[in-house]
This record gives structure tokens, C-alpha cells and sequence, in this order.
């Protein structure tokens, strides 16, 4: 048994962990060691990929391409390869992920079991649009070949289906053509949400990534204040600029203490909106900074401490957007909570591959939390918010919501639930669908 900790580092259960490193013995590996889950690069931040006290089945071993069409831009791989992998393969021959999280560092099954979106969402969709074809190791023995156009209920259900429905063993993706390693990016600052919105629409049409950061502290309605931000948008460009290469640092220790805490998030917050405010006009940057800017400091979910962090991932529709938004920035500004690193972004009008999809048209904020008691009541009245306004949260980043939340808020669940393989669960499964 050994310990296992999801990004947020809230724990670290024990687990027997069980490597798959032969895609033709993973039916054997399952048949062996029951009842468990897939654990992929351990990317989600809750309890989605921990199964505490029982077995993971940890993917990263499974790591081969298959095969490469590099005419049609067509990669078969394994589950377990890092999309990191998958870029350096493509982009020297002239192909990209169409969709990229904000880590490079998650592998392809973790990828299609949350269905994960990138920056550009409303020009992209999510990673499940562009997957052809998957194969799913079923605990039974069973092997299922499924895409959107073979047994496309199979493939609904795996997209998105949070490891619950089988092993995805491997899977064949569209690559999009690239124009290589650089983007051309403009940040521009906003002094409230409308203004945020607005600037968004704006932006969608010419610009392929746009994403905002904002300072969680600036709100405060009693006073007039209400959010400031960055609106950073980016496209691809045949431009490019002085050499780049790749600088990798670790977090050598873990703090004592959270390094996030009420004293230095306004000082941080202040500092990085008077920098991005000076860096106004179009620049040419390479784009691995850009889209994955936390992925050069390894470990960097260690700056909150030993007692981990929460990340609270929302999505409300258009119409509640600007209210319940406000209003959770507002519930969040009186906690004096917050993160470094908030993100507003949109996703567009896009139907949902997956039954359990995250991604619906509005908005998305993002925050991260360390781990204090005044938490609970933060979330609930962040919840309440959430549900009022017909949204619901990212089970990705997920370790605590209460699962009536879920019920209310994930219409399809019980079209999903059949797909279920009895022989997989995780600590989110349990706590979200009882079992
Ligand atoms: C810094 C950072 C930024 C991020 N930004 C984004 C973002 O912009 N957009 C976004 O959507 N997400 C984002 N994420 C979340 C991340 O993309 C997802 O959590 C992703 O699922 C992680 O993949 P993983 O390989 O680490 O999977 P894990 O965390 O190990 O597992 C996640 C889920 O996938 C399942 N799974 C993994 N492998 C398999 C398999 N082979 N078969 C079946 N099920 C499997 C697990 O059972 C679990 O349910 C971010 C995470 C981090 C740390």
C-alpha cells in the first residue's frame, strides 16, 4: 500500500497500486486486482482518481503511440501518454491537440475522462470532439470499441465519464494542423465584469485562446469596486521570436504554512495587474508559457502547504452570467479568500460530446482556496449561487460538493448509470452517486 494524493493535496490515502504497462494485459491486470479506479498524471484535483484503501490502476505505463498518419493528422496512442508527449510528436510535423487544459501534463484518458476544454473552448469544443475512437477495457473482460460513429452510446458515456464506465485502453485522435510554436498575444485590462464580457465577445471572433485573469480582492460593491482584470487573448502566427527554451523548477519543499494566505494575495494580485497593464500593444511569445504557464514550476500545488488546497470550478449560463458572477466574486472578496491565479474565461455555444460533460454555454470561473475552516460556508453560499442560476461544477476540480448539488445539476445521470462497469468505483463516486 502507498500513499496517493490528488493535485489538490488534501490527503494521501493509501492505495495498492497496480501499474498498466501492457495494453494487451490490462483485461488480466483488472481480473487480478478488482474493484478500482484509473488513475492517470493525478492532474484532478479532488478525489475523482483515489479510491482510499482499495486499488488504482495507474495508466502512466501505458505510454506507446501506435500508429501516426501524418498525412491526415491521425495519432493512435495509449491511454497513459502526457498530451506533452503528443505535441512534441505532432508539432515538428506540422500538427497540434485541437484542445490543450491548462496543464500539458495530463495523459489522454485522464483528458477524455473529463472531457477537458482548453482556452479555446468556443472555437474547439473539448477534447471528446476530437476523439475518433477509443477502446474501453471493461472489469468483466469485455472489450469495447467505441467513437462517435460505433456505438456512439458507449462513447457518449466514456467522454466525460469520469474513469466510471471501463478502462479507456487507448484511443485514436484528429490532430489539427499547427503553425508551430509561437503565438501572437495581446493582454488587455478591464475595470469591471461587463466590461470583461464585452471585450470577450469581442475577442472570440479573431482570436483563437482568450482567457482573463482577475483580482479576487478587487471587488467591493459597498465601497463601488467592482472586479479588475486582464483579458489575455491569443491566436497562431507564422511570426516568431527571440529562441525559447523550456526552464523546468521545482518546489523544492513543501511550506509549513500556506504561501497563499491573506497577507500576500493583495500584494500579489496588485503586482501582477500593474504588470499586465504595462504590457499593453500585440506581442509574439512562444506558446508553452502562454498556455500552460504553471506547468514550468513543478509541484507548485505545494506552495499551499501541508493541508492542500480546494479549486472551486463554476459554469453559469449566459443569461446569469454578470449577476452570478458578481455575486460570487462579492461572497468571495468578504471571505478574504482567494487564489493567485482566478480565471474567468466563456465557453461557447457548443453541443456537449459526453453525457457528463462539464462544458455548457456562459461562463467559467476558476479559484483555488487553501484549506481553512472557513471554507464550508464559503462553498455553500458559492453553491447556491451556482444552482440558482441553473450552472454546476467541474468534477475535475472537484473534492467536496454535496451530491444533491450534483443530482440537480447533471440532468443526465441517469442515462449514464447504466454504462456504469460495477467493478470500477472512486472516493467521487461514492460520495456522488453512492457507489
Ligand atoms: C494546472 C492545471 C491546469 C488545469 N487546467 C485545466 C483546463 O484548463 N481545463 C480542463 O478541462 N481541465 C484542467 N485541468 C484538469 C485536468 O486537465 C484534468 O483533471 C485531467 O483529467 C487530468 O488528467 P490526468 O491524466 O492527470 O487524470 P487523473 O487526475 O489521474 O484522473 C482524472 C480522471 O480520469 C480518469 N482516468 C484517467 N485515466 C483513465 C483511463 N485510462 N481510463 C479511464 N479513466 C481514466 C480517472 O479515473 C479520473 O476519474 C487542470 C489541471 C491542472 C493541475
Amino acid at each position: 500500500m502507498r500513499p496517493v494524493s490528488s493535485w489538490g493535496r488534501l490527503d494521501a490515502p493509501l492505495h495498492e497500486v497496480i501499474e498498466l504497462t501492457d495494453r494487451d494485459r490490462v483485461a488480466d491486470a483488472l481480473a487480478q486486482h478488482p474493484s478500482g479506479i484509473a488513475h492517470g498524471a493525478g492532474r484532478s484535483y479532488g478525489d475523482q482518481a483515489l479510491n482510499p484503501g482499495g486499488v488504482l490502476w495507474r495508466t502512466t505505463g501505458l505510454d506507446r503511440f501506435i500508429a501516426f498518419d501524418s498525412a491526415a493528422g491521425r495519432l493512435v496512442c495509449e491511454a497513459g501518454v502526457v498530451l506533452r508527449d503528443i505535441q512534441r510528436l505532432a508539432m515538428p510535423r506540422g500538427w497540434s491537440l485541437p484542445v490543450l487544459p491548462g496543464t500539458q501534463l495530463a495523459t489522454v484518458g485522464g483528458a477524455i475522462a473529463n472531457d477537458v476544454h482548453g482556452k479555446n473552448h468556443h472555437t474547439t469544443g473539448t477534447f471528446g470532439e476530437h476523439v475518433r475512437r477509443l477502446r474501453l477495457q471493461r472489469t468483466d473482460g469485455e472489450s469495447i470499441d467505441c467513437g462517435p460513429d460505433l456505438r456512439p452510446d458507449w462513447f457518449a458515456a466514456t467522454v466525460g465519464g469520469l474513469g466510471l464506465t471501463g478502462v479507456i485502453v487507448e484511443a485514436e485522435l484528429q490532430l489539427c494542423p499547427s503553425r508551430g510554436l509561437w503565438l501572437e498575444t495581446e493582454t488587455v485590462p478591464f475595470d469591471d465584469l461587463a466590461a470583461f464580457f464585452k471585450l470577450s465577445s469581442e475577442s472570440e471572433a479573431a482570436w483563437e485562446h482568450v482567457v482573463a485573469w482577475i483580482d479576487c480582492t478587487s471587488m467591493d460593491s459597498k465601497r463601488g469596486r467592482d472586479v479588475r482584470g486582464l483579458l489575455l487573448r491569443a491566436r497562431p502566427t507564422d511570426a516568431t521570436g527571440p529562441a525559447w527554451h523550456e526552464r523546468r523548477r521545482r518546489l523544492p519543499l513543501t511550506p509549513p504554512l500556506s504561501l497563499v494566505n491573506t497577507l500576500s494575495l493583495r500584494p500579489f494580485n496588485a503586482l501582477y495587474s500593474s504588470l499586465g497593464r504595462r504590457r499593453t500593444g500585440v506581442r509574439v511569445v512562444p506558446g508553452e508559457p502562454f498556455l500552460f504557464p504553471l506547468d514550468s514550476l513543478l509541484e507548485w500545488n505545494r506552495l499551499y502547504g501541508p493541508r492542500g488546497f480546494y479549486q472551486y470550478q463554476s459554469v453559469v449560463p449566459p443569461t446569469a452570467r454578470l449577476d452570478a458572477t458578481r455575486e460570487m466574486l462579492e461572497a468571495i472578496a468578504a471571505s478574504g479568500e482567494g487564489s493567485f491565479l482566478a480565471v474567468l474565461k466563456t465557453f461557447g455555444e457548443r453541443p456537449p460530446v459526453g453525457l457528463m460533460s462539464f462544458p455548457q454555454p456562459g461562463v467559467t470561473l476558476a479559484l483555488d482556496f487553501r484549506n481553512t475552516p472557513a471554507l464550508p460556508a464559503l462553498f455553500a453560499r458559492l453553491d447556491a449561487i451556482v444552482r440558482a442560476a441553473g450552472g454546476r461544477l467541474y468534477p475535475a476540480k472537484d473534492a467536496r460538493m454535496p451530491r444533491e448539488l450534483f443530482e440537480a445539476t447533471y440532468p443526465n445521470l441517469a442515462a449514464f448509470r447504466p454504462f456504469r462497469d460495477p467493478g470500477i468505483s472512486s472516493a467521487m463516486s461514492r460520495r456522488l452517486l453512492g457507489s
